[in-house]
Formats: C-alpha cells, structure tokens, sequence
C-alpha cells in the first residue's frame, strides 16, 4: 500500500466523495443496505490491512472501560498503571491514545490484537446501520482509510449510474 500516493488521490478526489456523502443525508436509496454490502464485499478483494495499518499510524481508537480492564489484564498491569502509560482523556471524558502511531502496532501489526479496543475491531464501521446515519464518520475517515475511500468511490459510481440524483 503506497499511502503517499494514497494521500494524494485523497486531495484530489475528496471534495467530490464528501459531496456525494453529504447528499446522502437526504436522499438514500431504497436497497442502501444491500448495495453497500455489494460493493464492501469488492473492497476487501482488494484491501490488505496487513500491508496498510494507516488507522493505526494516523488515528487513535477510543477505549471503553471493558477495553482498558481487558488489555491490562492481558498486560498484566492494573488498568490504572495501563491508563497512565499510554492513554489520556479527552474534553469528552474519552480515553485516547497519548501518542500516533498506536504504541501496540508493532512491523505494522496490532501486537494485541486478541484483545485490541472494540473500537479497532470495529474500524472501519462499514456494516453500520443504516450507514447513511455514519456519514460524518465515513467523510472524516476517508482521509485516512483506503477501504472507506474504495467504498465510497464505490457507492458513488453505483448510485450516480443507477438512480437520477
Ligand atoms: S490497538 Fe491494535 S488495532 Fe488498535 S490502533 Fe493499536 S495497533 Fe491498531
Ligand atoms: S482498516 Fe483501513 S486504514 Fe486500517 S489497515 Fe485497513 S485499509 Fe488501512
């Protein structure tokens, strides 16, 4: 995965996606469900995450309670210890990651992936539902995540060729 070159197709793409986004807010089409399931199913044909981790470089996962209790103990720390080594809270009273990249991804894998925040497991949230209602998530996340920008690109191909927008 070339993410420079992933960096740039963003600039130059980017407007038209997050129009394309935002316009879903008011008009979705009727198979949305379906028709996002088709075309994620393609990207990850395409996609190795293995050979991306940009999530991991560029973003930081949010950890629930349930997720610091898990990973310390798998650390063999208390979770108060885990916090503060590695996490801060946010002006939302969210823990976060202090530093980027995540201090768990190590030769470009998660070196805790058994136990990794639900958030992480989660990411890149394309079986949302209804994935229009995650469409601030989707524009904000294309910047970083290749899959997402693929799918958008995607969706937006589909649904300007097969509906009158
Ligand atoms: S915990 Fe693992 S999956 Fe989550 S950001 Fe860190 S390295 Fe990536
Ligand atoms: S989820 Fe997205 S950003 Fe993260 S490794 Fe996979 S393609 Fe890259």
């Amino acid at each position: 995965m070339d993410l420079e070159q992933f960096k740039k197709t963003v600039s130059r793409k980017k407007k038209g996606l997050t129009q394309f986004l935002k316009k879903l807010d008011d008009i979705v089409p009727e198979e949305m469900e379906a028709l996002v399931a088709a075309a994620d199913a393609t990207v990850w044909q395409d996609t190795d995450c293995t050979k991306c981790a940009n999530c991991c470089k560029t973003m930081t996962p949010t950890y629930t309670k349930a997720d610091v209790k898990r990973i310390s103990t798998h650390m063999r720390m208390t979770p108060k210890a885990f916090t503060e080594r590695w996490l801060y809270k946010d002006e939302k009273g969210d823990w976060m990651n202090k530093t980027l990249p995540c201090q768990f991804l190590v030769d470009n894998m998660c070196s805790i992936y058994e136990v990794r925040p639900a958030d992480c497991a989660e990411f890149p949230h394309h079986n949302k539902q209804p994935f229009d209602a995650y469409n601030d998530t989707f524009t904000q996340n294309l910047n970083y995540c290749p899959a997402t920008f693929t799918l958008v690109e995607r969706l937006k191909k589909i649904v300007e060729r097969e509906y009158e927008w």
